[in-house]
C-alpha cells in the first residue's frame, strides 16, 4: 500500500484556521495625511543647499567637482563637456594584449571563459602551423569572442589568464549600440584597442621553447 505524503508544514491544513499575529494599521493624524510636514521639510533641505551653492559659486568657493567630489557642495559635472577621471583601477571594456610580432598573446587555455561566471566569452582553439616554433607547446585562439552585454565587468577572466592575455584597461565604456549584435566583440576587434597608456604588448612576455629563459621542457626533452 502506497504510504501518505508527509504533511507540508509551510501550508495551512485543510479546513483549520488561519494562524498569525495582527499588525495594527498605523495612525493617519491629519498632519500625517496631508503630506505638508514632509513637504516643508524636504523644501528646507533643498533650499538650504541652494543657498549654499549660490554663495560658493558667486564667492568662487566651488569645490573642483572632480578633484573634491567627497567634499560637501555642489558636486556635479558638465558631461560630457568635463569628464570625471577614473581610477586606474577602473575596468573598462577588454582587450587582447600582441605579441611582438603582433599575434595574440593568448594561448587558448581557456582558464578565461571558464572564470568566467556570465559565460560570455566563447574561444575556440587552434594549433600553431608546421615549422612555427610555437607549433606543439601552445594553441591561439582562432575565436576569440565576447559577449560585452552578458559582461558583468568582474574581472575574473583578467585574473583568470596565465598570460596578461586579456585586459580590462582601455578606459573605455560600452559604447551605445543599437543592435545586440554590435556588442559581440570578435579577435580582431579587442586585438585593436590600446590600453590607456596606449600599450599594446603583454607584459608577460614569450619564451621560445629552446631558449635559456623557456621555462618549460625543450624538443630534445620531448623527443626521450
Ligand atoms: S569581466 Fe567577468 S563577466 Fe566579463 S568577461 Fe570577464 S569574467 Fe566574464
Ligand atoms: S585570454 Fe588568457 S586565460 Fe583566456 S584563453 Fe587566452 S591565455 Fe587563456
Amino acid at each position: 500500500m502506497a504510504k501518505a505524503p508527509a504533511p507540508n508544514p509551510w501550508t495551512k491544513p485543510r479546513g483549520e484556521p488561519i494562524k498569525g499575529k495582527a499588525i495594527p494599521r498605523p495612525s493617519r493624524t491629519a498632519d500625517v495625511q496631508s503630506y505638508i510636514p514632509a513637504f516643508l521639510k524636504g523644501m528646507s533641505l533643498t533650499m538650504k543647499h541652494f543657498f549654499k551653492n549660490t554663495k560658493e559659486t558667486m564667492l568662487g568657493q566651488t569645490p573642483d567637482p572632480v578633484l573634491e567630489s567627497l567634499s560637501e557642495g555642489v558636486t556635479t559635472i558638465n558631461y560630457p563637456e568635463v569628464k570625471r577621471p577614473y581610477p586606474d583601477r577602473f575596468r573598462g571594456l577588454h582587450r587582447l594584449t600582441l605579441r611582438q610580432d603582433d599575434s595574440p598573446r593568448c594561448v587558448a587555455c581557456l582558464c578565461c571563459s571558464t572564470a568566467c561566471p556570465a559565460q560570455c566569452i566563447h574561444i575556440v582553439a587552434g594549433e600553431y602551423p608546421e615549422g612555427d616554433a610555437r607549433r606543439g607547446y601552445e594553441r591561439y585562439p582562432t575565436s576569440f569572442v565576447i559577449d560585452e552585454l552578458r559582461c558583468i565587468f568582474c574581472g575574473f577572466c583578467v585574473e583568470a589568464c596565465p598570460c596578461d592575455a586579456i585586459r580590462m584597461d582601455t578606459g573605455m565604456h560600452a559604447t551605445a549600440y543599437d543592435s545586440r549584435e554590435q556588442f559581440i566583440y570578435k579577435r580582431e576587434l579587442l586585438m585593436s584597442f590600446t590600453g590607456r597608456d596606449g600599450s599594446r604588448e603583454s607584459a608577460n612576455p614569450r619564451h621560445e621553447p629552446g631558449d635559456l629563459t623557456h621555462p618549460g621542457v625543450t624538443r630534445e626533452h620531448m623527443s626521450h
